[in-house]
């Protein structure tokens, strides 16, 4: 093996060694319990800041097709599919006060989306919208949602401002019942739980976080009052103010350099660095997006996935910082020596170039040291940008690495982390969103099945699904989620597909005239062993990772294992669902016929 240069690089062997390092530092015992839901004593931060206070309307009573549990893309998207093969008697009940989901959400300064718009936003080529940017920030995404909103005519479904209360199969009339917040009853033939991927903020359970005495939010919670700016303006009310923010992740590098244009002083506490690579985003170019032929943005998308998923196409259309980073899957079963020798190497070639990309930008020695990602690639979510790394460099801008071990505590003036109390007036935690809790948490209400029983009681040694969509016990009920489901850089193209399925089998049960539809039990662990088999592989390697939602923070139980999504590629998922309706048959699954015709498959 090479050995370190002067140059600071490094040998394979010690940054084997430096990962092991890092990782065993960041182990918690408590995993995911390290986190705090926005409920209870931390329900404040859970408000929705960008509502007017006090909405309130008429309770409705009414049947319906479906009842589409979120008015994110996940949702839109079913919505979208369903009205185009007919079905348009739908309720789509959303949280927040309109469409977007995350981007409704997420206005942080500096929001964006880091993958490319043109594969990213949805339905491109139907609406004819021409994003302004390679990458499109947060604004354009939320105003192209409400614009699909209007285009496909989805206002008039939607109850917004809006949760589910309760949701219970009524078997004798073959009904979903649900109630909401607003004193809402539907009743429904079929329930679509879109509610979100990345939509739970979560809050890190450091000590008295409620005694901080300054203004205090989640970065999806952004308080523009208390900031001053917009998602795109400067945050004028900074300029005299001492900013911390707690999580160093996607979110924050976006978040960082915008805050270090206004903030007085800004304190950034690290537990773990990202891995920062290049962005070069741009305009559009017009007349490339002119001269694209129909049918481009299929094709986009689907190059996109093949290219980060390790089977890299003839020529790659989207040619970026994920096309060069993730166009080899090095967590893949090796299948000799020479070639786990040789995968190691190629990963750690791609996480050294990233790592050597610190010390070309960073003055400070020490800090850049501090700003390396000692981990392989497939890790945590590799992020692109060019100006965070910069902010470092600013005089006003202060890296506080806490060595693995994350801020101590939260006192009435600041942030404490190695004994020394850092003041601050403004406090903003960049820390993420539950990924792998239990669904029924993660929806915000407990869906009852057949004989009343609850999906956290029947899943409670982890879900049992057919694809991740459809749940023995749960007649008619859908779900778009990661949860034993596909998964991929571009999450557009996994909810798509999932979308697209899930109003195949809504429209395609209409047709048939079946009343109820539900996997069975033998199905679901057949599926559960295809889940497992492609897992396999990836096992090995996420055991060398730093903890993080990628894994659980690398806490297991059993039925964290069944939680697991399908690691392969997202092609392949895609594949097997379309392969699944094509047959036709329903394969794995029960239906009952409309008038008691009887089951038709199991
Ligand atoms: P992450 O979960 O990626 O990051 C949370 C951060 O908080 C981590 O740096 C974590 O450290 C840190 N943290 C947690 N607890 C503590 C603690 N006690 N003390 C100090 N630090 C702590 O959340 P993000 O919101 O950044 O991103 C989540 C996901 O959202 C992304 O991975 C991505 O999928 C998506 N996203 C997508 C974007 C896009 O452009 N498409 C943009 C932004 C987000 P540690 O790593 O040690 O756990």
């Amino acid at each position: 093996m090479t050995s370190s240069t002067a140059d600071n690089s490094s040998s394979i062997d010690e940054a084997r060694e430096r990962y092991r390092i890092e990782r065993e530092k960041r182990l918690r015992p408590e995993g995911m319990a390290q986190f705090n839901e926005l409920k209870g004593d931390y329900a404040d931060f859970d408000i929705d800041p960008y509502v007017e206070p006090g909405f309130a309307r008429e309770a409705i009573v009414e049947e319906t097709d479906a009842v589409i549990v979120g008015g994110g893309f996940a949702g839109m998207l079913t919505a979208i599919n369903l009205t185009k093969q007919g079905v348009r008697n739908f309720r789509m009940v959303e949280k927040a006060g309109d469409f977007g989901g995350t981007w409704y959400w997420n206005r942080y300064p500096g929001c964006m989306c880091d993958v490319e718009s043109y594969t990213y936003m949805p339905m491109l080529e139907e609406t004819g919208y021409m994003p302004t940017e390679k990458y499109a920030s947060a604004p354009e995404i939320f105003a192209y949602a409400q614009q699909l909103g209007r285009h496909f005519d989805l206002y008039p479904h939607a109850l917004f401002q809006t949760e589910i209360d309760t949701a219970e199969w009524d078997e004798p009339a073959g009904r979903w019942l649900v109630t909401t917040t607003r004193g809402d009853k539907l009743s429904s033939k079929f329930f679509v739980t879109a509610g979100g991927i990345l939509h739970k903020a979560k809050l890190p359970g450091i000590p008295g976080i409620n005694d901080f005495a300054g203004r205090a939010f989640h970065t999806s919670r952004w308080d523009f009052s208390y900031t001053g700016g917009s998602s795109r303006e400067p945050m004028e009310n900074l300029r005299n103010k001492r900013v911390g923010i707690i999580g160093t992740g996607a979110t924050a590098v976006q978040a960082v350099p915008r805050l270090a244009e206004t903030a007085q002083e800004l304190f950034v506490f690290q537990r773990t660095p990202s891995a920062v690579g290049v962005r070069n985003n741009g305009p559009t170019d017009v007349d490339w997006w002119n001269s694209l032929e129909p049918g481009w943005q299929a094709e986009r998308i689907r190059n996109f996935t093949q290219a980060v998923t390790g089977t890299k196409p003839d020529r790659d259309l989207v040619d970026d910082g994920w096309t060069s980073v993730m166009w080899e899957n090095t967590q893949r079963v090796p299948e000799s020596p020479t070639e786990a020798e040789r995968l190691e190497a190629a990963d750690f070639a791609t996480m050294e170039a990233l790592r050597q990309r610190v010390d070309q930008i960073i003055d400070d020695p020490q800090t850049a040291d501090n700003l390396k990602a000692w981990y392989g690639k497939h890790c945590k979510r590799v992020c692109f940008h060019d100006e965070y790394l910069p902010s470092f460099n600013a005089a006003n801008v202060h890296l506080v690495d806490t060595n693995g071990q994350g801020v101590e505590q939260i006192t009435a003036a600041g942030v404490v982390v190695d004994g020394v109390e850092y003041e601050l007036d403004l406090l903003i935690f960049a820390s993420g969103f539950e990924v792998t809790t239990d669904l029924d948490q993660r929806l915000g209400f407990d869906p009852r099945g057949r004989n009343g029983v609850a999906l956290s009681e029947r899943w409670h040694d982890g879900a049992h699904t057919l694809h991740g969509v459809l749940s023995a016990e749960f007649p008619n009920m859908m779900m778009i989620s990661l949860v034993q489901a596909g998964f991929g850089t571009n999450f557009l193209h996994f909810l798509s597909k999932s979308a697209e399925h899930t109003a195949w089998l809504i429209a395609e049960c209409q047709k048939r005239d079946i009343a109820t539809i539900e996997a069975t039990p033998e199905a679901e662990e057949e599926w559960l062993g295809v889940l497992y088999s492609v897992a396999a592989g990836v096992g090995e390697y996420s055991a060398t990772c730093t903890p993080g939602y990628y894994n659980s923070e690398q806490n297991y139980s059993d039925k964290a294992a069944r939680n697991l999504v399908y690691v392969g590629s997202l092609l392949d998922y895609a594949a097997y669902l379309e392969r699944w309706r094509d047959d036709g048959t329903f394969a794995g699954t029960r239906t009952t016929k409309i008038k008691g015709s009887g089951t038709l498959s199991a």
